[in-house]
């Protein structure tokens, strides 16, 4: 088997897949690891290889982008695309996130995609990890000074913070990612508070493969006190959850991240037992660098060929 970075991750192993690409190929699969845009093909409503993805990814690539031609792949079940023997795992980043088990030639390979071993309120699990020989571990917080504190601890601070807004005559906005991070605030508003939950259009949109299967409740319009959350919010007043903001001294910025944290990241790297490890996205030479300085085979996955 073999890998490059190009159309997204490429292994060939006589045959081609491909993760997560920016396009897809003429007889060429694609797994696609979740729905965010950055890991979706561009041409997802008319491509030009088949896409395979877990049922949840499916949901939301038909509820954004119209997509309906997505082959479903199953967590813990075996499908076989040509030379490769493929197991989705839960990824705990969002709904459908799954990273993937591949085997090909006695030689296997672990690909995280974004991955978060805490897991959230409307995702499957946590992330689930096997032990392989080779890992592309994503990198979005491979930097020491990332690391998150307890999650739970921040989504009591956004229900207060939403409680004492409604309670003070405020009809407060929380802004979040559109495909997630939305649906996180929406079901821990659900759960925590008793207030009325309004969203955006959009974030309405993409909450319909959401709603059923985690319960969410929330509504377009409403005259009575409410919590607008929305992808897009205008003005200064409003909260933002992302984690990004784990610096933030600004009240109502919430570090609430979809991802592992550095230590969550060095936590994937050393249980999966592999004897060689690709960063991919975001901090990918500076995490390749620390585990390396641990002992560890570490490197960014580059554009070259690689014989695993
Ligand atoms: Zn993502």
């Amino acid at each position: 088997m073999r890998i490059r970075l190009g159309n997204g991750i490429e292994l060939d192993c006589g045959k081609r897949i491909l993760l997560d690409p920016i396009k897809t190929q003429v007889d060429i699969p694609s797994l696609i690891s979740h729905a965010h845009s950055d890991h979706v093909p561009r041409d997802i409503k008319n491509p030009r290889g088949k896409i395979y993805a877990t049922e949840g990814t499916a949901s939301i690539l038909r509820s954004r982008y119209g997509a309906d031609n997505v082959e479903i792949v199953h967590y813990g079940e075996r499908t076989s695309l040509g030379t490769f023997d493929v197991y989705p795992y839960p990824a705990g980043h969002i709904f459908g996130s799954s990273g993937f088990l591949i085997v090909c030639d006695d030689v296997s390979l672990f690909y995280t995609g974004d991955i978060n071993p805490y897991g959230g309120l409307t995702v499957e699990s946590p992330a689930r990890v096997p032990e392989v020989d080779v890992l592309i571990l994503e990198s979005t917080y491979g930097n020491p000074k990332y690391r998150f504190p307890d999650p739970q601890k921040i989504r009591i601070h956004i229900a207060k913070w939403a409680i004492e807004e409604v309670s003070s005559g405020r009809s407060p906005v929380i802004e979040a990612y559109l495909v997630g991070k939305s649906q996180e605030i929406i079901a821990l508003l659900n759960r925590y508070t008793n207030l009325e939950v309004v969203v955006s259009e959009p974030v309405a949109k993409v909450s319909e493969a959401f709603k059923e299967r985690f319960n969410l409740k929330f509504t377009k319009h409403s005259d009575g006190p409410h919590v607008l959350v929305t992808h897009r919010a205008v003005g200064e007043d409003k909260a933002r959850v992302t984690g990004w903001a784990l610096f933030s001294k600004r009240r109502g910025d919430f570090p609430l991240s979809a991802h592992a944290d550095f230590d969550g990241l060095v936590n994937i790297a050393v249980s999966s037992s592999p004897t060689k490890i690709f960063t991919v996205y975001g901090f990918r030479r500076e995490l390749a660098n620390w585990l390396k300085k641990w002992g560890l085979d570490a490197q960014p996955l580059g554009g070259n060929w690689v014989e695993l």
